[in-house]
C-alpha cells in the first residue's frame, strides 16, 4: 500500500471533527509530502531537531505538533517551529514556553499529557495531577491550555487500551466542567496506528498515526 492509499483509507474512516495527525518521527519530508498531498493537514514531530530539517522543505503545507518528550534547551527553536505542543507535563517546561513565546509575541496552544498508565518510565502526569497542573500553566499569559493528550500503554489487543482512554477522558470532562478561566478543554487526543479506532469510540477529537500511514 502506498502512503497515498493509506491515508484516504484513513481519512475516509474517521469521523467528522476527528483531526488526524500524521506521526512523522525518523519519516522523510519526501514521504511527509506524500501524506500532504493525499490530505493530511497536520505532522506530528517527536525530535525539535528533525522538525525543523522537515520544515525548511515541507513549510506551512502543514500545521505541525509537537509529540515527544520536550527538552528544556529545546524549547526556543519548538515555539518557532510548532502550532500545537501536545505534551506539556511540567510547570518548568510550560514556564519555559510562556518565557520564549512572550519573546516571539505569540501564544502556544498546548495540551496536557496524562500518562494514564501510570507507567514510571513514561512521561506525562497522572490523571489525579492534571487538574492543579492545568490551573498553575493556565496564569501563563502566552499560552492556552486546550486539551490532553495520553499514550497508554501499547498492547497487542486494542482493546486493553480502552480503559486508559476512559480515564482521560473523565478527566477531560471534569476539567471542562470546571470552566476554569483561560483553559479550553477542546482537544482530546488520543489513539495511535494500533488503537485509534478504540480512541475515537471514547472521544478522541485528534488520533496520532505513524505505521499505518508510512509503513
Ligand atoms: C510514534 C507515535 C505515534 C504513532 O504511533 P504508531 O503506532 O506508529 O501509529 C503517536 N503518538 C506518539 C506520541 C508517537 O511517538
Amino acid at each position: 500500500m502506498t502512503i497515498k492509499e493509506n491515508v484516504a483509507i484513513i481519512l475516509n474512516e474517521i469521523p467528522e471533527g476527528v483531526q488526524l495527525v500524521a506521526a512523522a518521527k525518523t519519516v522523510s519530508p519526501a514521504k511527509m509530502m506524500e501524506a500532504i498531498d493525499a490530505g493530511v493537514r497536520i505532522i506530528g514531530e517527536n525530535y525539535v531537531q528533525e522538525a525543523e530539517a522537515a520544515r525548511e522543505l515541507v513549510g506551512d503545507r502543514a500545521e505541525w505538533h509537537f509529540i515527544g518528550h520536550l527538552q528544556t534547551n529545546k524549547v526556543r527553536k519548538a515555539v518557532r517551529l510548532f502550532d500545537m505542543i501536545e505534551t506539556i507535563d511540567s510547570i518548568r517546561i510550560a514556564r519555559e514556553i510562556d518565557k520564549w513565546c512572550a519573546r516571539l509575541g505569540r501564544t502556544m496552544p498546548v495540551l496536557v499529557e496524562i500518562n494514564s498508565g501510570r507507567e514510571p518510565q513514561k512521561s506525562g502526569i497522572l490523571p489525579e495531577e492534571a487538574e492543579s497542573l492545568i490551573r498553575e500553566i493556565a496564569q501563563f499569559k502566552h499560552i492556552k491550555v486546550s486539551g490532553l493528550m495520553t499514550m497508554g500503554p501499547r498492547f497487542g489487543n486494542p482493546e486493553d487500551s480502552r480503559q486508559y482512554f476512559i480515564e482521560t477522558r473523565k478527566v477531560f470532562e471534569s476539567i471542562k466542567s470546571l470552566d476554569l478561566p483561560r483553559v479550553e478543554m477542546k482537544y482530546l487526543s488520543m489513539g495511535m496506528t494500533n488503537s485509534y479506532r478504540i480512541a475515537i469510540e471514547e472521544g478522541a477529537n485528534i488520533v496520532r498515526i505513524g505505521s499505518k500511514i508510512f509503513g
